[in-house]
């Protein structure tokens, strides 16, 4: 069976996540692996989380199996925290699943099942594994124009044109918020604006939602999807607790599909789980668990939301500060939008070259497309990075 097989392509981040352990340079810095870093560089544990794992301890008395829709406290109260009011709770059904990945491969699969083979639209550039999960279910994949590498921001009229071609046997991926690997979002009016054009085209909208919070608030950043909710007759959410939790590792996302009516809702759910039976039955209660306590703790909840106000502004706080520093160096407007962009990444635009000149000279990782996680810069290496991409940007 294995004899003929070549080995499948190295991951990208896990191949720079080695070659930075094995850097013995003091003063390295890491800007490539996806996970927020508070100001020593570690990425903790949120005390609102060690709280509810504590309880959960304490308090749970059976491990039997919880069902194909996973732990169902977490999926009301995410489908609360994601969609609040904008649309009624009798269209809305949700799934737990393993991680804001296993939450895009369950809708993809239920997409493939609605209409097999269909073309999921995705941006130009996107998160690397949007295409190879989509195509995995047995979609198509094509792209849309979403970022001005020149300018560094939203090729708005260019998305808004792709996105009036597409037609109600297409599917449409859209970031959430904080999109990665750019940076660069929408505003509320381009939202507004976005969404006529969806609901004239009817193409259908998946929205991937991981780093709710990062970006300007929960509320905030909730905008253009809730808009999108209220207005457009069936939609799907995939929502991740990865980085808003910290929960990483113990794998928590939610599945959330908008039908037209509640029949309709309750039809595509039996689809949605039974994807969920056949890809592996049933999601890992553990962090779902801490995640449905935090939320319907008023305590806790409020202690969750001002650590992520912290996790939210450290960010913020670095954008403005290495923004300010590149102004100095480049006696320039030139990186400003890295203080514009928002949420844990950016893409700063420099060539490969330059991006690897970083590393060898400089011992400065991020990824090869120049994408630069803006938490793992602490605020005490702003300078010794700028200078270093002021050198070889020069
Ligand atoms: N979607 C985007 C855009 C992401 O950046 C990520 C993680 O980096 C995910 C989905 C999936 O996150 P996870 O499966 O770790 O919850």
């Amino acid at each position: 069976m294995f004899e003929k097989l070549s080995p499948a392509p190295q991951d990208k981040i896990i191949a720079l996540i080695a070659e930075f352990a094995a850097d013995e340079r003091d003063n390295k810095i890491d800007l490539g692996v996806g996970v927020y870093k508070d100001a020593t560089g570690n990425t903790p544990i949120m005390t609102a989380v060690q709280k509810a794992e504590a309880k959960r301890v304490k308090d749970q008395t059976t491990k039997t199996y919880v069902g194909m829709a996973g732990n169902v406290g977490f999926n009301d109260a995410m489908v609360d925290l994601v969609l609040g009011d904008s649309v009624g709770k009798n269209r809305v059904r949700a799934a737990q699943a393993p991680g804001g990945t296993g939450a895009l491969r369950l809708i993809a699969d239920l997409l493939n099942v609605a209409k097999p083979g269909a073309t999921v639209y995705i941006s130009d550039p996107t998160w690397p594994n949007h295409i190879p999960l989509m195509e995995a279910a047995g979609l198509k994949t094509a792209s849309y124009p979403y970022f001005d590498a020149e300018k560094r921001n939203v090729r708005f009229d260019d998305m808004c044109e792709a996105v009036s071609k597409m037609t109600s046997d297409d599917i449409l991926l859209l970031h959430g918020c904080c999109h990665n690997p750019t940076g660069a979002n929408l505003t509320n009016e381009q939202w507004d604006k976005l969404t006529d054009i969806i609901e004239d085209a009817g193409v259908f909208v998946l929205v991937d939602i991981a780093y709710l919070g990062f970006g300007d608030g929960l509320t905030d950043d909730a905008y253009g999807v809730r808009k999108l909710a209220a207005t457009l007759p069936e939609m799907a959410v995939a929502a991740s607790c990865s980085k808003n939790f910290g929960l990483y590792r113990e794998r928590v996302g939610c599945a959330m599909i908008i039908g037209i009516d509640e029949p309709s809702a309750n039809v595509t759910f039996s689809q949605l789980l039974s994807a969920a039976r056949a890809n592996y039955s049933m999601p890992p209660d553990h962090g779902a668990e801490i995640v449905r306590i935090i939320l319907n703790d008023k305590d806790l909840r409020a202690e969750w939301e001002a650590e992520l106000t912290d996790v939210r502004n450290h960010m913020v706080t670095i954008r403005k500060n290495l923004a300010e520093a590149m102004r100095k160096r480049s006696n320039s407007a030139d990186y400003d939008f890295i203080a514009e962009h928002r949420g844990m990444f950016s893409l700063i635009g420099i060539s490969q070259d330059d991006v690897e000149k970083l590393k060898k000279d400089h011992g400065v990782y991020m990824v090869g497309n120049s994408r630069m996680n803006i938490a793992g810069l602490g605020v005490d290496k702003i300078d010794i990075f700028a200078d270093a991409l002021a050198e070889v940007s020069r």
